[in-house]
């Protein structure tokens, strides 16, 4: 077996190499456990790992207990070049990520969802559709919980609805989903993928295992995408925002499948063509999962949209602040211009993924976006962009906080101020969550400094009496 007598290197001691290591020694595998970083976190992680039986290894022990160790479980996080999986490589051992262990031992039907934007949002979706027809259905893999922490709740009988990112499929290798979504492919990472090419590659990896008893769930409006059809075996099912395909669309104001309407349009609470896609492709998985209607529209019905993309956080003096902190790249501040309603003042900026930001500018100029804010590490890069568009409506302040202040004083009432950044946030956070709760928490600062003072009340004077002789 795989696990009882093999020794396993966990590198990168967060969710997944955590969520690896007790899902290793339950199983009765030697763990040792590696991280780059040693802070006071990953040192805590470590202790209580060796309480279960893993065993740090430092830096500088790595190469006298490398023959000891037979495979590599790599954190997403860490890059495939890193030159802890290169000398695996070099040796002939085997690499994988905590999405292969999964892949391995699942032993319920898989609806993988990846794409370039937009997992999350169907994901979380799709979980509660095939709820409300009363599966045991579990949202998992780069979303929630890990794939492996879920595989014990879904048994036999569950339905895992995993997200999955380019980043964990360089690692898998045996992943074979019974339905694979993939919703769109756009320029992104690339300071990791090093090429668009390599990157489109990878995520064509997720329906290569795919055979004729399986789904491919593709975007037909999406020529990337489209052409991922001729590399599958696996039945194609559409979905199209243009066409009426063979799988998904839209018309007459209905969901529609395959002819049938699902549910009206009205059902779906959130805004934009991009959550329609996002809708559509979540139908394709539900019926091919023998859903019915009803349960698509209770589904549709109670969802509320997810943190941090395109959130409205409130208004002061008329202006609204939207959080689209999960804009990370170029096309989703592109969709989220488009879907946001009534003029925006944008803030843009961040961590460079490598892109170029050409393209939004071509967007920006045809769009409702009156000023720009660039701030950030990139900001340079993206003003750059920005003059060679012939786009001059910015201003280039660095730190996000002044930044979110200057965009306030920018937008006149009935305008928004928009956080959709096209950029990663390790400039200046640890995540694009704490983006966005460090603006909602500049929106509340604002509020106390900018709220119409209340007018003070002066005590009436009391009535005198007329002066004689004044005249009024
Ligand atoms: P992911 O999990 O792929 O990062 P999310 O659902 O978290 O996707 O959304 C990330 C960002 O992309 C958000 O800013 C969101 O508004 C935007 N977005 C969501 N769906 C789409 C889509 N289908 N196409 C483009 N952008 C999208």
């Amino acid at each position: 077996m795989l696990f009882e007598r093999q020794s396993f290197l966990v590198a990168g001691i967060s969710r997944s190499g955590i969520a690896s290591a007790r899902y290793l020694r339950k199983k009765g595998a030697a763990v040792y456990l590696y991280d780059d970083v040693d802070d006071e976190n990953v040192r805590r992680m470590q202790q209580s790992l060796e309480e279960i039986g893993c065993v740090t290894v430092k830096k500088e022990e790595l190469e006298s207990k490398f023959s000891a160790m037979d495979i590599l479980v790599l954190s997403p996080g860490i890059p495939v070049d890193h030159p802890l999986p290169v000398a695996f490589r070099r040796a002939g051992k085997r690499i994988l990520g905590e999405t292969e262990l999964a892949a391995l031992a699942i032993r319920c039907p898989m609806i993988a969802v990846t794409g370039t934007n937009g997992k999350t949002t169907t994901v979380t979706l799709l979980e509660g559709i095939l709820k409300e027809a009363g599966k045991n259905a579990i949202a998992c893999g780069n979303v929630g919980r890990t794939i492996t922490d879920s595989l014990e709740e879904l048994g036999e009988d569950g339905v895992a609805v995993a997200e999955i990112s380019s980043f964990q499929l360089e690692t898998l290798t045996s992943l074979r989903p019974h339905v694979a979504v993939v919703l769109n492919i756009t320029e992104d990472h690339l300071n990791r993928h090093y090429t668009f090419e390599n990157y489109v590659y990878l995520k064509s990896r997720v329906l290569r295992n795919c055979t004729e008893s399986e789904y491919a769930v593709l975007n037909y409006d999406d020529p990337t995408v489209r052409a991922f059809a001729e590399k599958t075996k696996a039945n194609v099912v559409w979905f199209s925002l243009n066409e009426r395909v063979a799988g998904a669309y839209c018309a007459d104001g209905y969901f529609c499948y395959n002819g049938e309407k699902v549910c009206s349009e009205e059902a779906l609470p959130v805004d934009g063509d991009h959550n329609r896609m996002n809708a559509l492709a979540a139908v394709c998985a539900a019926k091919l999962f023998g859903v019915a209607n009803e349960a698509v529209e209770r589904g549709f019905k109670k969802f509320r949209g997810v943190k941090h993309r395109i959130q409205k956080i409130g208004m002061l003096n008329g202006v609204t602040f939207i959080d689209d902190s999960k804009a990370t790249n170029v096309d989703s501040t592109v969709k989220a211009v488009a879907s946001v309603r009534g003029e925006s003042v944008l803030l843009l900026g961040g961590k460079d993924k490598g892109y170029a930001y050409e393209p939004l500018f071509d967007a920006l100029l045809k769009s409702d976006v009156v000023h720009t804010v660039i701030y950030g590490e990139n900001s340079l890069r993206i003003l750059h962009s920005a003059l060679k568009k012939g786009y001059t409506n910015v201003t280039l302040i660095r730190p996000f906080d002044l930044a979110v202040r200057v965009a306030f004083l920018t937008a006149k009432p009935g305008q928004n101020v928009l956080l959709s950044p096209a950029s990663a946030s390790f400039d200046a956070f640890k995540s694009y969550e704490e983006r966005g709760e460090r603006f909602i928490e500049l929106f509340a600062a604002l509020e106390k400094d900018y709220s119409p003072q209340p007018v003070p009340v002066i005590p009436a004077p009391a009535a005198q009496e007329e002066a004689d002789g004044e005249v009024e």
